[in-house]
């Protein structure tokens, strides 16, 4: 498994609009990610169908949301409060950064 710098999943700044999420990390790189495409990647068990289910089998049929707000997990992670009022995602730095990089797409801790 690639292993990441902590500052490349250390981020330094953390925008959003109607359409998407924008990090820009502390080693100098931004990512931007589509809304839509994060509200259905949530790692939550809800949206996984339940323990040991599959990251987005709740939340294919979603057609558009917002974000509301981005509440800080500690230093490792964010909690999107989307606009179908559902919050108990929480998405990892270290997923974030690597899904924006392609290195993978399972933002499960
Ligand atoms: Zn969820």
């Amino acid at each position: 498994m690639t292993q990441l710098s902590l500052k490349a999943t250390t981020p330094d700044q953390i925008d959003f609009d109607d359409n998407h999420l924008k990090i820009t990390w502390k080693d100098g790189v931004t990512s931007t990610f589509e809304l839509l495409d994060l509200r259905k990647r949530c790692p939550c068990v809800v949206c996984k169908g339940g323990h040991g289910g599959k990251v987005g089998t709740t939340t294919g049929g979603i057609q558009s949301i917002k974000l509301y707000s981005i509440n800080k997990v500690g230093r490792y992670a964010i909690n999107p409060v989307w606009s179908d009022n559902h919050q108990t995602g929480i998405y990892s730095f270290d997923g974030l950064r690597m899904l924006a990089d392609g290195l993978g797409g399972d933002l499960t801790l």
